[in-house]
């Protein structure tokens, strides 16, 4: 079709969500065939093979640039601009509960802006859909933002199903950790030999490692859970494991200032107890989302031309973390929230209900006409 550069930005807003309403079908499509067949992180064979089909017969051209690591991850691209808009969509369900993430519905709205984007302004924009497998789970997103995937983009979008519709906010900086100590086993009457006791090295870490926390006086998260603590309480334990999760808002913060000073203490503890100790990060780091501000108020016109009600949280607000943030290291990028139903949270059966419900789709469509409109703002961005 070409023709946009003609158009103004109204004209175009007005002629990308007529083509978002002519998807509506597709967008359903989508929404529901994900969710009847929900595939947990690194398994969505089915999703990836559907939406990868869709996009080629749209004639978007499709690779996967980290075959290797998420055989089910892509990168479809559409159009000949200099300008270039990402959308990415996540396809993952949870075990047990399906879609109660409702990632069924941010392929849903991806896809869909991603094509009617590239229906209206193909030569205008270069348009790119990324396949993010794994954002419950590996986050595949950390490895494409290495691989330099996101370092061409303009800005890179995507909308998060929620109980309300909110812009801004950020996500914790999060690098999950395992402690190992290791000791020497031993019977606990055996009158000679006393062997090495782990978990007495891991329950003395566990005391210290609260007491470290107090120190931190940035804002932060630490669990720990103990997971191994020896097998029969009649042999003195030669492993002990905790695994924890270790957040703060600003990564630097968590790589440079808090991580260090857990494992050195981790290392002290072992030193003290002549029990060796392991430490190992048994899943990568998610950064911080920066929620780009450009893109935030062109969130806020749209949600507002859209009569979509919508609130704004505050810069340090953070509830999870997310994949998506490391997108938000090396691009623009955005992640509001949209309302698919309300008193429900994210990761409970009652999520995923409302994750195929009527109003999730008719919310989506509203999710899917925001980021083209956004897309529109940036093709516009005086450069
Ligand atoms: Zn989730
Ligand atoms: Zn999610």
């Amino acid at each position: 079709m070409g023709g946009a550069k003609t158009m103004n930005k109204k004209e175009l807003k007005e002629r990308l969500w007529d083509a978002v309403d002519e998807y509506e079908e597709l967008l359903r499509h989508i929404g529901t065939t994900l969710y009847e067949h929900p595939e947990t992180g690194k398994n969505e064979y089915k999703a990836a093979a559907e939406l990868k089909n869709i996009l080629s017969r749209q004639g978007f051209t499709v690779t996967n640039p980290v075959e290797d690591q998420f055989p089910t991850a892509f990168e479809a691209v559409k159009g000949s601009g200099a300008v270039h808009i990402g959308f990415l969509a996540e396809y993952d369900a949870l075990p047990e509960l399906g879609h109660a993430c409702g990632h069924n519905l941010i392929a849903a709205m991806s896809t869909v802006a991603a094509v009617a984007t590239a229906q209206c302004c193909s030569e205008e924009l270069t348009i790119h859909l990324y396949g993010c497998p794994a954002e419950e789970t590996e986050g595949s997103k950390v490895y494409m933002a290495q691989k330099g995937l996101f370092d061409d983009l303009t800005a890179a979008l995507i909308i998060h199903p929620s109980d309300r519709t909110m812009i801004g906010g950020t996500s914790y900086a999060t690098h999950p950790l395992r402690v190992t100590f290791i000791g020497k086993a031993a019977h606990v009457a055996d009158k000679e030999y006393k062997g090495l006791n782990a978990l007495d090295s891991l329950v003395d870490f566990y005391k210290r490692l609260k007491e470290l926390e107090e120190t931190f006086d940035k804002p932060h998260l630490l669990g720990c859970i103990i997971t191994e603590g020896g097998t029969a309480p009649n042999i003195v334990p030669d492993r002990a494991t905790l695994k924890a999760t270790v957040r703060a808002l600003d990564t630097d913060y968590l790589e440079n200032v808090m991580l260090p000073q857990i494992k050195a203490l981790a290392a002290e503890v072992a030193k003290d107890h002549h029990t060796p100790v392991e430490t190992e990060h048994y899943e990568p780091l998610y950064k911080n989302m920066i929620n780009n501000a450009a893109l935030n108020v062109y969130f806020i016109e749209a949600f507002n031309a859209l009569h979509e009600e919508f609130g704004v949280y505050e810069e340090e607000d953070a509830e999870g973390s997310t994949d998506v943030g490391n997108v938000s290291h090396v691009t623009r990028a955005a992640q509001p929230e949209i309302a698919i139903g309300y008193h429900i949270n994210a990761h409970t059966p009652e999520f995923a209900t409302a994750a195929n419900s009527d109003f999730a789709y008719i919310q989506a469509l509203t999710g899917a006409k925001a980021m083209v409109a956004v897309a529109a703002e940036v093709l516009f961005e005086k450069r």
